[in-house]
């Protein structure tokens, strides 16, 4: 296996140079662009792994999985989709999918920006701080560090231009979908992008979707296995946002990817997978990421399809 990534990971580097960094986030503009790991951990506990998969990066778009997690324990599923929704939007992950009379649960996905702060409040705790601190709980069990921890200063650069995020907030707000104080819900959603990982975290967690809920090398459950079925389900829709699509096709597992050039892999019963490589293409999707899970799955016959 090992072997295999290796070469792959060689056949994919030159992809590497086709995409760039987010630098609507300038402190993710400042990572190294040429930078490409990946790490996978079967279902029963193998790991292998190739390339930089030990450098850190943040979650960004890939804790919306976890958020969605959280609110769907803390509420039960009905409660969350009266507020976020499950079908797909085909819009880019910051849009605002909203025309005058059509801001409702049906049109907020999880997988994107609107779904996620709503989430935000959907989180249960006696102050947002509370809410936070379950949240990065939970973000341990799943990535299989419990020191995990926020990056400061990707944190304050996505605090301080947001107005994009702020802007989706405020909408939300205005049409009584999000009910509390804006900046509070805003500051969570920050520090939530903000959490700090590796490809080995994302592996795990990749591997505890795939093996509905359980621990990759031990029986403890994390959450309910109907919850991973759930959320693989959204992942497979839009985890990949406006090319969810064109992916589910050409590599067609569930995956979420995130602007830090990460993207979160499951095969279901078999394997999760972590990726890194922060060249970005126009919809925000790691370039070299997409081509090198493509051939891991021709390769492995990963295809759910
Ligand atoms: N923090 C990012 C944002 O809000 C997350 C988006 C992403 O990873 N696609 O814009």
């Amino acid at each position: 296996m090992e072997e295999l990534l290796e070469q792959l990971l060689e056949e994919c580097r030159p992809y590497t140079s086709l995409g760039k960094t987010a630098d609507y986030i300038p402190e993710l503009a400042k990572k190294d662009p040429d930078a490409f790991g990946i790490y996978v951990i079967g279902s029963e506990g193998k790991h292998s792994w190739a390339g930089d998969c030990r450098q850190s990066f943040t979650l960004q778009s890939m804790v919306k999985p976890i958020l969605l997690l959280q609110a769907l324990l803390d509420n039960g599923a009905e409660k969350v989709q009266s507020k976020v929704g499950v079908e797909a939007t085909g819009k880019p992950f910051d849009a605002i999918n909203a025309g005058e009379h059509t801001l409702d649960s049906r049109h907020i996905n999880p997988m994107v920006n609107m779904g996620a702060i709503v989430m935000c409040t959907l989180i249960h705790g006696g102050s947002y701080k509370e809410r936070f601190q379950r949240l990065l709980d939970l973000t341990g069990q799943l990535v299989g560090d419990p020191e995990v921890k926020i990056d400061q200063a990707v944190y304050l650069s996505e605090k301080n231009h947001g107005s994009k995020n702020r802007a989706l907030a405020y909408l939300l707000k205005s049409y009584g979908i999000l009910e509390d104080d804006v900046e509070e819900v805003l500051d969570c959603y920050f520090q939530a992008c903000s959490i700090q990982v590796d490809c080995r975290g994302l592996a795990h967690m990749g591997a505890v979707l795939a093996n509905r809920g359980k621990l990759p090398d031990s029986d403890q459950r994390v959450f309910p296995a109907p919850l991973a079925r759930y959320v693989n389900a959204v992942l497979m829709t839009c985890g990949m946002y406006d090319g969810s699509g064109e992916f589910a096709i050409r590599v067609g597992i569930p995956a979420k990817s995130g602007v830090s050039g990460g993207i979160m892999a499951v095969v279901p019963t078999r394997m999760g997978i972590g990726i890194y490589s922060p060249a970005l293409d126009r919809k925000g999707n790691s370039v070299a990421g997409i081509r090198l899970l493509e051939k891991l799955s021709e390769r492995l016959y990963l295809s759910i399809f």
